[in-house]
């Protein structure tokens, strides 16, 4: 059978070997019958959807199905022995922070490690041509990092030299490396990943995925996403008092989104006072009698006010532009959709003779850069505590994530093969086209 194109066999995840340690947190009694505990071979499908299921089985096809995560009773690494060190790349995410207190948390005090190294400034922190020197971090050092956004361990973003960081890895006799980051950055890993397996070194690396655009594969959701949209609730609410008070009144805010535009559609739905929501998913255009703009006017026209949310990743092929823009790790850089939108919004209604007053918001910077809410804490704290079982267990080349409402183990390589998207015929954003009242097709 296959989902997504995913066979059973790439949904197995690598081991460094033979458990030989009996976890501390066995030792330490908790309930043999409890639920928490778990071997390899407790799994749940990958699918669930019975028709597939079905078909599977009628086949005698293997049903694609994913390691659940949690505490093992025997451990592959001897805590007192162990040094595991912690890396943070990419751009900012609210969570950050929980997952590294965690992390260093988790590895003190249910298994007893005691050399904790923080590694700075993302992947260049393994790289000596930087001078960044590791931190030891301690649970004092961690303990209150959640009060604040950012990341305490500072990030980057630029390709590193795999051999020259698995070198240095090895010099420091790290024996788990966790990576918080995104799509790059589990990319990342998993060169580190294959070159500590042709090296037979040892080394465990483990992922914690970020991404605040909520666009992974396979996962229920990432953290930092519902913190976004909570903040991001705020700026539509601001537009929309803005547009409210001003005759013919436009609110326009620019949200995150570069693929995917999850928190732009549940920013709409969760507050019901977007008309507009523009997402790279779905096409639009913005001339001629079907397009935006004409939608805008009627709007106008009809209420008196609208407020429009575009995700940063929306309408980019309606922009002009000579070359490609690239950032350091080789993303392609977006050009600005809100500046654009603004100002040919501005024009429109200035051809047409007819007043229109337009705030343009974009809090992006404010929202990413901000401290965690209490829900997506709870959630880091658990991404982070399986991450730690699960080095500690001696897994490798995997990612923790959620799925289907259950903590688990993925390949690396299975969560960065493809991007999770907004489906424009799915029942999503059937219910933002349903919620917001904008036209289901803007363009001829
Ligand atoms: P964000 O969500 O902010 O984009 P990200 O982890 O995808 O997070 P990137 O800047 O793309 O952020 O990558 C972070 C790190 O991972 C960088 O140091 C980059 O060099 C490395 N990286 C990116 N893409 C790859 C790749 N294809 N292979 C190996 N390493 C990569
Ligand atoms: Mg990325």
């Amino acid at each position: 059978m296959s989902y997504h194109n995913i066979s059973h066999q790439e949904l197995q995840i690598d081991n460094l070997g033979e458990k030989r340690f009996p976890s501390p947190g066995w030792q330490r009694n908790f309930s043999p019958e409890g639920t928490g505990w778990h071997t390899d071979g407790d799994r749940i499908l990958l699918c669930d959807h019975t028709t597939i299921v079905e078909k599977a089985i009628a086949a005698g096809e293997p049903l694609p199905s994913i390691e659940l995560a949690g505490p093992r009773k025997e451990i592959f690494f001897n805590p007192s022995q162990t040094c595991v060190a912690v890396v943070t790349c990419g751009g900012l995410c609210p969570g950050l922070n929980d997952v590294i207190r965690t992390i260093v948390m988790q590895s003190y005090y249910a298994y007893g490690v005691r050399r904790i190294l923080g590694i700075q400034y993302g992947y260049e922190g393994l790289d000596p041509a930087f001078g960044h020197r590791p931190l030891e971090l301690t649970p004092e050092m961690v303990m209150n990092l959640p009060y604040f956004g950012g990341t305490f361990l500072g990030s980057s973003r630029g390709r590193k030299d795999t051999k020259v960081m698995v070198n240095r890895l090895e010099a420091l006799g790290v024996n788990i490396l966790f990576v918080i980051g995104g799509d790059g950055s589990q990319r990342g890993a998993t060169d580190l990943y294959e070159e500590c397996q042709s090296r037979g070194n040892g080394i465990s690396v483990i992922g914690v995925p970020k991404t605040i655009d909520n666009d992974l594969m396979f996962m229920d959701r990432s953290f930092g996403y519902q913190t976004a949209f909570a903040a991001a609730c705020h700026a539509v609410t601001g537009a929309h008092a803005e547009a409210r008070g001003a005759r013919n009144g436009i609110g326009l805010v620019k949200l995150m989104g570069r693929d995917s535009g999850f928190i732009a559609c549940s920013s709409a739905l969760a507050t019901g006072e977007v008309n507009f929501v523009l997402v790279p998913e779905v096409e639009f255009e913005l001339d001629g009698e079907h397009g935006f703009l004409a939608a805008l006017d009627r709007r106008l026209e009809q209420r008196g006010h609208a407020v429009i949310v575009v995700a940063e990743g929306a309408g980019q092929d309606l922009i002009p532009v000579s070359d490609a823009r690239l950032d350091a790790s080789g993303n392609k850089l977006h050009e600005d959709i809100g500046v654009f939108l603004k100002d040919r919004i501005n024009a429109y209604f200035k051809n047409q003779g007819k007043e229109a007053t337009l705030k343009y918001i974009d809090p992006s910077y404010t929202i990413r850069s901000g401290p965690a809410a209490p829900e997506d804490r709870v959630f880091c704290l658990n991404l982070a505590r399986h991450a730690v079982h699960a080095g500690m267990a001696g897994k490798t080349g995997m990612v923790v994530a959620r799925w289907h409402q259950r903590f688990v183990h993925l390949p690396m390589k299975v969560v960065t093969r493809g991007r999770k998207k907004v489906d424009p015929n799915g029942d999503f954003w059937r219910s933002v086209v349903e919620a917001t009242g904008q036209p289901s097709v803007m363009r001829a």
